[in-house]
């Protein structure tokens, strides 16, 4: 089987359909970081197999959460997760890979041009930072950054009022750890959407809501998120 045939049978199973083109895109996206995960440590996954369904299925489960024509901040893209794939299956929304490590983004911007990928930009820098993109946001997703609770207070300044946090978790276990967060940071949660991947592995991609304006002394610095979480 060639890989894009490989890739597609995996996306079906998870209902996502993607045309030639961009299934295309990927599978070259997933060539160029297990060839630069040679020289620099991006990924523990090395083999395509696995890469299509961990990283590439995996990012695509929270698609159907991310409304027509969304602006999207990723917040800790690292090697571009779930950024890339959502900006190659979704030519709709305007895409924002923000990383605090700068190596890392200037992988993903060479490569998403490399692969003419034009609806996703990057930013290097921390989120907690970012004043002049704070309230720029419909949609913010993360993946394998940070607690939800820090999670919550990276994500909710950058988003608009009525914008969503989108959070791809394995479970809701850590839902009952921000109450407080949700509460303080004028948010709730709407919605979780669980899934299957190709391999078994369950997903839970949970959404929140941001409901009114983040108070003005959030986000703290990233310190004093960690070491207090809300
Ligand atoms: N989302 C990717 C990478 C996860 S690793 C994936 O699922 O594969 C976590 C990434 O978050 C790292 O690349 C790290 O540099 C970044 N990160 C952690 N805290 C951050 C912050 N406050 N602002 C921006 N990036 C952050």
């Amino acid at each position: 089987m060639n890989k894009q045939t490989l890739l597609n049978s995996y996306l079906e199973q998870i209902g996502v359909s993607l045309d030639g083109g961009r299934l295309c895109a990927l599978v070259a996206y997933c060539d160029a970081v297990l060839e630069a995960n040679k020289k620099f440590n991006l990924t523990a996954i090395t083999d395509s197999d696995a890469f299509y369904i961990k990283h590439i299925a995996d990012s695509l489960i929270g698609i159907s959460e991310i409304p027509e024509g969304a602006v999207l901040c990723d917040i800790g893209s690292g090697a571009g997760f779930p950024s890339v794939p959502i900006a190659a299956a979704r030519a709709d929304v305007s895409v924002t890979a923000l990383d605090s490590t700068a190596k890392k983004m200037a992988f993903v911007a060479e490569s998403c041009k490399s692969i003419g990928l034009d609806n996703l930009k990057t930013v290097a820098g921390r989120a907690e930072e970012q004043r002049s993109l704070f309230e720029k946001f419909d949609v913010v997703t993360a993946r394998a950054v940070s607690s939800l609770s820090v999670l919550l207070e990276l994500g909710m300044p950058l988003l608009k009022v009525g914008g969503r946090l989108v959070a791809y978790k394995t479970d809701e276990s850590e839902l009952q750890d921000v109450r407080n967060a949700l509460k303080t940071l004028n948010a709730v949660h709407i919605n979780t959407k669980f899934a299957k991947l190709p391999n078994g592995d369950g997903r839970a991609v949970l959404v929140f809501e941001k409901t009114g304006k983040t108070p003005s002394q959030y986000p703290r610095q990233y310190g004093a998120i960690k070491k207090k979480p809300l």
